[in-house]
């Protein structure tokens, strides 16, 4: 499944994102509104300057102390993220996740945002994808 797929599935919400100078106190309360482990941050709205999660928060509080939610995202956030695009497989972004150890990729074309898919939207397609192979080779068998 590609990941144009992924993001049809989900709708077409658009992308939300933060601003380099919003505050983690900020990002924190979107992160837990929205139900959501990250957020893409850009300064333009467009091309990703960075990512923010939910771990790049816990990890401070525990090292540097509450006093990290008032810093601006852009001293916690990971800088230039691994992205996607619109044409990649589940199978590619999975494994570059996996090899990663995240679970967020922005999806960019020509630069811009596009979208946001996560490693629980990539494992949903997969598991469908698997689904359908399945009934298909047991159509086959059965005669079908
Ligand atoms: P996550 O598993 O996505 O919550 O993030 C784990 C760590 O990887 C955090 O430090 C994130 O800032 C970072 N991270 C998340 N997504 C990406 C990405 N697409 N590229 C690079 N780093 C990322």
């Amino acid at each position: 499944m590609l990941v144009q797929q992924i993001l049809k599935s989900k709708g077409d919400n658009g992308v939300l994102t933060i601003k380099t100078s919003t505050k983690v106190s900020e990002a924190a309360q979107i992160l837990a509104e929205r139900r959501i482990g990250g957020l893409v941050v850009s300064d333009d709205g467009e091309s990703p300057d960075g990512i923010l999660s939910e771990r790049d928060i816990v990890r401070s509080l525990a090292v540097r102390g509450t006093g990290c939610m008032t810093e601006s995202v852009e001293e916690m956030m990971t800088r230039n993220p691994v992205c996607c695009s619109r044409q990649d497989t589940s199978d590619a972004v999975l494994t570059r996740m996996t090899d990663g150890r995240f679970r967020h990729m922005p999806v960019v074309e020509d630069g811009k945002l596009v979208g946001i898919v996560t490693i629980g939207d990539v494992v949903k397609a997969r598991l469908q994808e698997l689904a359908m192979e399945k009934d298909a080779l047991q159509g086959m068998i059965m005669g079908h």
